[in-house]
């Protein structure tokens, strides 16, 4: 009953890996590499990040290599893309089942939260029906200020961003 329950991430992993199988991309190990880091990411991550990781783990793949992998991983829509601003975007697993969430965006820190709201999903439908249109994905972004920065900026008070 969670909604912060998810598939597990292996079920996306071979989901992934079998679609691009069917598709008839030759499987390659550096793709394999970035398909088998992102399944097992709760929430979104950039190219870099990614790269950076597999670096640690001693898999040398390159960023350009990275960024291949998720555009063809995003057309074949089996990641959700999140632009955070400032020109950076993060991927995340998109669910067989649908199970997602839905972020939250500090535009001082940048940092990204994740959140479910069932009230919100079923508004979505709600929405979807009233305006006669098959609704087949969303993107909610909620953007402002974390409690963290709220709180060091509570002396400090910065004009905000935007109206
Ligand atoms: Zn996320
Ligand atoms: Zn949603």
């Amino acid at each position: 009953m969670d909604p912060m329950a998810s598939a597990p991430p292996t079920a996306w992993t071979d989901h992934t890996l079998r679609t691009l199988d069917h598709a008839g991309y030759r499987s390659s190990s550096a793709r394999t590499a970035v398909v088998e880091l992102l399944g097992r990411q709760d929430c979104c991550v950039t190219a870099r990040e990614i790269a950076d990781e597999l670096r640690e783990q001693g898999r040398s793949v390159g960023i350009a290599t990275v960024y291949r992998a998720l555009e063809l991983l995003d057309e074949l829509r089996l990641v959700q893309r999140l632009d955070a601003g400032e020109g950076v975007v993060r991927y995340e697993p998109a669910l067989p089942d649908g199970a997602h969430h839905h972020h939250l965006i500090c535009h001082r820190c940048g940092e990204v939260t994740a959140f479910e709201d069932e009230r919100l999903e079923q508004a979505i439908a709600a929405l979807s029906q009233r305006l006669d249109h098959v609704v087949d994905g969303h993107d909610v972004v909620l953007r402002g200020v974390c409690a963290r920065c709220r709180d060091a900026g509570a002396d400090a008070r910065a004009p905000g961003a935007h109206g």
